[in-house]
């Protein structure tokens, strides 16, 4: 094997953990955060089911809707 070959492996294995540290991380924080990101306070089990990819609670989540609509 030439350096070069080591060199490539090298950074083929590096790729390979940053790959599964992302992975990781993407599994802890999706689907859904268990809390709000507005508010800190814990999304509900029924919510985060109903919608996995929330990131706010209900209270925020329609607060942020309502905003939306007044300034579209
Ligand atoms: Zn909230």
């Amino acid at each position: 094997m030439s350096e070069r070959d080591i060199e490539r492996s090298e950074a083929h294995v590096e790729e390979e953990r940053e790959r599964s540290a992302r992975a990781v991380r993407a599994a802890v924080t999706r689907p859904g955060n268990a809390e709000c990101a507005n508010c800190g306070k814990p999304i509900s089990e029924a919510r985060r089911q109903a919608a996995p990819f929330a990131e706010r609670c209900i209270e925020c989540q329609s607060r942020h809707e309502w905003k939306a609509r007044q300034y579209a």
